[in-house]
Formats: structure tokens, C-alpha cells, sequence
């Protein structure tokens, strides 16, 4: 499953100049590629889309973009395993849910959970994710299974 969300040049360069951010060429691209593709990349998964048409963009570079971005609130960054971080442009705040088997994810349009108390906290985000089987892994095991009875 691979959707695509449209955002033009000039929005990422507005959404960067509201954080306070310059426009530099890197920066407008990983923001475009993570706002246009909802599907939590990698910093490994951006770098790799992005390196032919940005040769000079190293790894290192990406990941202190991305750093930078969810340091100002522009993107998610996920953590939902000990493996990689994802990253997510989220305008509607909403669940994930990942898939145990192939790892992917999926956002979950839902009303986040309001703590009863903060004592005083100030709580900058929620990370709410559902575990599971996706749909396809799903479909699978039970193939899987009806063939062992
Ligand atoms: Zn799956
Ligand atoms: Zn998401």
C-alpha cells in the first residue's frame, strides 16, 4: 500500500519559515519526502530516494535534518521499537498501529487519550500504537495455518 500525499514546494518552504527554519535545498526535499509519503519512512528509507537527485546528501546529513525538524515539531519521530526511528509529517494528531510480522505502518484516525493529570507536566506529544498483525500478514498466518490442519 503506498499513498501519496500532494504538497508543493512552496507550502514545505512556508511550513519551514514558520518554524524559524532556512530553506536550504536538503531541507525542503526531506521535509517534501516525508510530508508526501505517509508511510513513517526511515531516515535510511529517505536518504536512499532522495541521494540521485541530491548526490552530495550524506546520511549523516539527513538524520540531523530530521533531528532538527522533530526538535521543532515540524515531524514525529517514532520509536516504536528498538529498531529504527520512523518519521511521520502528521498534521491531525492520530494512533498507529504496526505490524509484528513486516513492520509496517499504519495511522489510526483516532482522538488521542487526554490524561486524567499532569501534575504540573508539560506533555509536548502522545506515541499511541497498536500492535498486531496487519491485514496481508494476517491473511497469510491463517493461509499458513489452514494448511498445517
Ligand atoms: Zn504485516
Ligand atoms: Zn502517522
Amino acid at each position: 500500500m503506498t499513498k501519496k500525499r500532494n504538497i508543493t514546494t512552496v507550502e514545505v518552504r512556508a511550513i519551514l519559515a514558520e518554524a524559524g527554519l532556512r530553506p536550504s535545498p536538503q531541507r525542503v526535499a526531506v521535509l517534501t519526502y516525508v510530508a508526501s509519503h505517509p508511510i513513517h519512512p526511515t531516515a535510511e528509507e529517505i536518504h536512499s530516494a532522495l541521494v540521485d537527485e541530491y548526490p552530495t546528501l550524506s546520511k549523516t546529513t539527513v538524520y540531523n535534518i530530521l533531528h532538527l525538524f522533530a526538535e521543532t515539531g515540524i515531524i514525529e519521530e517514532l520509536q516504536f521499537d528498538a529498531a529504527q526511528a520512523h518519521f511521520d509529517y502528521a498534521p491531525v494528531p492520530h494512533a498507529h498501529f504496526q505490524c509484528r510480522h513486516c513492520g509496517c505502518i499504519i495511522d489510526i484516525e483516532q482522538m488521542l487519550p487526554e490524561p486524567a493529570t499532569t501534575e504540573g507536566m508539560h506533555i509536548a506529544n502522545v506515541m499511541l500504537c497498536y500492535k498486531g498483525l496487519c491485514e496481508k500478514c494476517y491473511k497469510e498466518q491463517c493461509a499458513e495455518l489452514s494448511k498445517e490442519n
